[in-house]
């Protein structure tokens, strides 16, 4: 069966926001089975989107499109829809009713504007939303299906899991027989992760293996086609124990894991705990690992020592070591290490400090220079990276690479005890 995605937004096609939501249902529409033949970006317009819908229901029997629910001028989806059909929009009860008590919730009144999101074409059925208040709703036109829902993705995900795909495998009848899943590494380039895997990414492998990489980290993309779905996750499990053993340690997890989840995982798992102290990273490693629930067990505290006040003041660095080796160096690394994690009595203490630039360097010092130390009971470690890049990337780069340095750490002390 052929399906088309449409995303609506200015942002989108001015180049201002990445079009995620369209390889979001990409991918879950091929591991349904459908056969994802156009994907097309369309601005807040609503001739424009009028003719991408008439074109797309010409060529597939399902179209999803994505944003343009708000309730602004700008938000057109639901009145190019209709134009369509050529039928009116009518105010849903169910969701007006759903709107009023997330208003409610947040004791605010509903703006009359708002009223709009509760609207669908004539005939249309429903899509509960129960994040946000633009609801989603299905048509058909002619032959095909129209599903339209919410931009904001937190919300498309959520409708898209629990509604949409329940609906579309149940009308279609087509059974999930295809399944994807990303082996994220760190620490090797992808020439060397491909020259190692090679064996996996033929086109007559199945799982099929291919590779991406962002920001240091290497993704290996495994899709697998069975007879269910059942025997794809099977053919999953396989792969990624083979990508496991040829790779070994640079691997540290799997499709939304990332390393702050490996190290979460790794503390846990040792019963120990982390103190972090950030200069050039500016708190990016403590907000990496405060995005995983629980980590409160092992994550003690964050300090962003940016000033050498705070580095001499809070975390006791010596003045006099700034002084005479300066702030981004291995001496000071460690020093901030150290402090923290005396001062919150922690098992593993990490420090980073570094020129993120563009401004600050100097000849023996240059932009992206960065120094990260961690000091536990029985070690004091080291390194120095320079990474390439602005100053975003540079700090995220950082970030990364000192997780990986605790992960891998956690890791031999778990190999070492085994
Ligand atoms: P809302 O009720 O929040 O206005 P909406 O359906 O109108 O929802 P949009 O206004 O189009 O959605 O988008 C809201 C936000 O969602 C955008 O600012 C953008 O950050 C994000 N977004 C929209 N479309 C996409 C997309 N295709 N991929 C990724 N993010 C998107």
């Amino acid at each position: 069966m052929n399906a088309e995605i449409i995303s609506v937004g200015t942002e989108l096609i001015l180049g201002q926001i990445a079009d995620t939501n369209a390889v979001c249902i990409a991918r879950r529409l091929a591991e349904c089975g459908f056969n994802v033949l156009y994907k097309t970006a369309v601005g807040d317009d609503i001739d424009a989107l009028g003719a991408a819908l008439r074109i797309a229901t010409e060529r597939a029997e399902l179209i999803i499109v994505t944003g343009g629910l708000g309730p602004t001028e700008d938000d057109i989806t639901r009145q190019a829809v209709a134009a369509v059909l050529g039928v009116e929009l009518s105010l849903n009860e169910d969701a007006f009713r759903h709107m009023q008590e997330l208003f409610l919730l947040r004791h605010l009144e509903i703006p009359p504007t708002n009223k709009i999101q509760a609207m669908i074409p004539s005939g249309g059925t429903i899509i509960p939303n129960k994040i946000g208040t633009a609801s989603g709703f299905a048509v058909t036109f002619r032959r095909a299906e129209i599903i339209c829902l919410p931009g904001v993705p937190v919300e498309m995900k959520q409708m898209l899991e629990e509604w949409v795909i329940p609906h579309i495998l149940k009308k279609s009848g087509l059974v999930q027989t295809k399944a994807i899943r990303y082996v994220h590494t760190f620490g090797m380039s992808e020439s060397m992760v491909d020259e190692k895997i090679k064996g996996l990414m033929g086109r007559e492998n199945n799982p099929r293996a291919g590779t991406m990489v962002g920001e240091g980290v290497v993704s290996i993309c495994l899709c697998a086609d069975a007879e269910s779905r059942a025997k794809a996750l099977e053919l999953l499990d396989e792969a990624e124990r083979e990508v496991r053993r040829l790779l070994g340690e640079v691997v540290f997890g799997i499709d939304g894991e990332g390393l702050e989840h490996a190290v979460a995982y790794l503390l846990k798992r040792g019963d120990k705990t982390i103190a972090t102290a950030e200069s050039c990273t500016g708190g990016l490693v403590s907000d990496l690992l405060t995005n995983v629930p629980g980590v409160s067990d092992c994550f003690v505290e964050g300090i962003v020592a940016y000033s050498n006040k705070v580095k001499v003041e809070i975390l006791g660095v010596p003045e006099g070591l700034i002084y005479t080796v300066g702030a981004v160096s291995p001496e000071v690394a460690c020093a901030m290490a150290g402090g923290v994690r005396r001062r919150a009595n922690v098992d593993i203490g990490l420090g980073i400090t570094g020129i993120a630039g563009p401004t600050g360097a100097t000849p023996d010092k240059p932009a992206g220079l960065v120094y990260i130390a961690f000091e536990t009971d029985s070690d004091v470690i080291c390194k120095e990276r320079r990474f390439l890049g602005e100053r975003v990337n540079v700090k995220r780069q950082a970030a990364l690479e000192a997780l990986n340095m605790v992960r891998l750490y956690l890791l031999s002390m778990g190999n070492a005890s085994s």
